[in-house]
């Protein structure tokens, strides 16, 4: 693709900063690892960050870390990546699915709180593509029920609700992955201000060990290396700037589009500051192309899209008679699901770019 739908940014800094690490000669987590949490820390104004290995790990490490287990009852979004079901999974506990508002495209405060059992220990919300969720909705329903929030966080680095970053609500899990907006190629950051839940996290990460040889609780190898946080260090410094050319892209992109009237365009809700790690519209039901139509016209141009989530996650074959998923009616989500369509926004788009993506869309409606 010409403007494929993710690519990192990794400049000489990036490169700099890796040879640095090989030359040092210490390539498992070390002072890199460390300057990485105490650099996302500040990002997302929390006490403690903690590397892990991916964002998978960092969910079920998170569940772990919360004593969330075989029994208990977790309550998450079903228009999400699989990860986040497989890692409630993973603890032994069960998932509930809440519906999803078709603003933000993540889980609805009431949907939530209808799903609420005496088995229930956690809300885990989705921020997905960048936009977090009702924190404010999310965190009165935990509160008044005495639940845990762990937040999916994967795609909303810097993110934030009424000013406070995603990860600061409860435990963030976010992951550095290849395509998110800060990478490490693979790799996880576990964020929270609970100093206790900090530290079982960091023993759990190196198989429970105080030191060596002495082990405290059962745990298990979740570390990162220096090699990749030595990717990831530098473009926490640029971050500020990536995120506002994917905001211009984003804003550029919604003006030229505004006048298709079989496309919902996505939007930053009032109070939240949305880091666009995905811009996702929405195939209306009047359209004269269908959502793949549209895929495969932009294919066609040389642009990249992505469908983001073609299925809910309790909807696939997999998980059809799995006893600890339960499955429940998310209309919205559904509906969603079958009309999303990611359009490329990150920065190293170009103005040209947007303007040709724009172009494209309105064409295929011809
Ligand atoms: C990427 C992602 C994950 C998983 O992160 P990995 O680092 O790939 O394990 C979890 N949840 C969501 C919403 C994601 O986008």
């Amino acid at each position: 693709m010409r403007i494929p739908i993710s690519k990192p940014l990794l400049g000489p800094t990036v490169e700099e900063s890796v040879l640095q690490v090989l030359r040092s000669g210490n390539l498992a987590q070390g002072p890199v690892v460390t300057q990485l949490e105490d650099r996302f820390a500040a990002l997302c104004e929390v006490e403690h960050a903690i590397a892990v290995s991916n964002g998978t790990a960092a969910l079920e490490a998170a569940l772990r870390a919360h004593d969330i287990g075989p029994g208990d009852e977790v309550i998450t979004s079903p228009f999400t990546f699989v990860a986040t079901l497989n890692a409630i999974l993973a603890t032994g506990a069960t998932a509930r699915f809440a519906d999803i508002s078709e603003h933000d495209y993540n889980v609805d405060a009431r949907s939530v709180a209808s799903l609420i059992t005496p088995q229930t220990r956690c809300i885990l919300p989705v921020h997905l593509y960048g936009q977090t969720a009702d924190m404010a909705g999310l965190s009165a329903v935990a509160e008044e029920n005495h639940l845990a929030i762990i937040e999916d966080a994967a795609q909303a680095h810097g993110a934030a609700f009424n000013g406070r970053p995603a990860g600061s609500w409860g435990t963030g899990c976010f992951s550095l992955y290849a395509t998110k907006n800060l990478t490490s190629g693979e790799g996880g950051l576990i964020t929270t201000n609970n100093a206790s839940i900090a530290r079982r996290l960091r023993l759990y990460r190196n198989h429970g060990m105080v030191e060596r040889y002495r082990y405290e609780e059962r745990g298990t190898n979740l570390r990162m290396t220096d090699l990749q946080a030595a990717v990831c260090v530098p473009q926490l410094a640029d971050y500020a700037t990536n995120i506002e050319a994917r905001r211009q892209n984003a804003e550029q992109l919604s003006r030229l589009l505004a006048d298709v009237d079989w496309l919902k365009i996505p939007t930053e809700l009032p109070g939240r500051s949305h880091v666009w790690h995905q811009y996702t519209v929405l195939v209306g039901q009047n359209s004269p192309v269908t959502r793949d139509q549209l895929a495969e016209h932009l294919a066609g141009r040389g642009i990249g899209t992505g469908i983001y989530y073609p299925r809910l996650v309790h909807e696939y074959p997999v998980f059809e008679n799995h006893a600890q998923v339960i499955r429940s009616d998310t209309p919205n989500a559904r509906s969603v699901a079958a009309r999303c369509l990611s359009l490329p926004v990150h920065p190293s788009v170009t103005a040209t770019d947007i303007d040709e993506i724009a172009q494209a869309v309105h064409e295929a409606g011809r």
